[in-house]
């Protein structure tokens, strides 16, 4: 190689290595709204579980590293769709006032104390799931926190996600801190940290409260301003402070 073509080709190669860290590293994705309130069509991996590319990637390495300590991490839920969680909203709704004949604001009250109000749901993110360990056989309802306690079926459970989960990214959302407000303590909602803080940091600068006042689900014409104020203050943002 001559002098001339050799010191070319070194001074394209080292533009090129200054330019491409940029390129290979963009910076943070946008989320549109429509993917952050679940009504988009994202792209989801795996079988038993629904979850984006990372997420999903990050879950299966926890789920062998889970195996060979014999737990079995069992997903009850995934991905869920805005249509989905109104669904859920609907039944409970319907439960509430017409089945147990509570008033309207009651009932909201009663809803979400665990359940969202559809599009603001972190299981729209294809980030966050619920687990079990599917090796223990238990009665009745699985999301118990009860049976998360000491001596109860899913212990040892718990306590390989408290050792665990965080090595891969997961960090549980609704924690016991009995300063808490908005949604009760939820031992088996796991979210995945890297793509759900950005998403989260996202949703939040959106105008939450009129996206919400835009819907038309069960009982939304009770939804008054100061209810969906403490709603997005309590129930979105009071979560465990790692995933702020
Ligand atoms: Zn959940």
């Amino acid at each position: 190689m001559q002098r001339r073509s050799f010191l070319q080709k070194c001074s394209v190669s080292g533009l090129a290595f200054t330019i491409l860290p940029n390129l290979a590293f963009p910076t943070t994705t946008e989320y549109t709204i429509e993917e952050l309130m679940g009504k988009a069509n994202i792209e989801l991996f795996g079988k038993d579980v629904q979850l984006r590319k990372e997420a999903y990637e990050a879950f299966t390495n926890m789920k062998k590293a889970a195996y060979s300590d014999g737990i079995d991490l069992k997903v009850v839920s995934s991905y869920r769709s805005f249509e989905h969680q109104a669904r859920i909203w609907d039944r409970k709704y319907i439960n509430y006032v017409d089945d147990e004949g509570l008033e309207p604001l009651d009932a909201i009250d009663k809803i979400i104390e665990y359940s969202t109000i559809p599009g603001t749901s972190r299981h729209h993110w294809g980030t966050d799931i619920d687990l079990v360990d599917g090796y223990q056989k238990v009665d009745g309802d699985v999301l118990d926190p009860e049976k998360f306690e000491v001596g109860k079926p899913y212990a040892s459970f718990k306590k390989w996600m408290d050792g665990n989960s965080k090595k891969y990214d997961f960090y549980l959302v609704y924690t016991d801190n009995p300063k808490r407000r908005g949604f009760k303590y939820e031992p088996w909602h796991y979210s995945y940290a890297p793509l759900s803080i950005p998403m989260l940091t996202q949703f939040r600068k959106k105008n939450i409260l009129k996206l919400l006042s835009k819907e038309e689900i069960m009982g939304s014409d009770h939804f008054t301003t100061g209810l969906l104020r403490s709603y997005i203050q309590d129930n979105i943002l009071d979560i465990n402070r790692e995933l702020l």
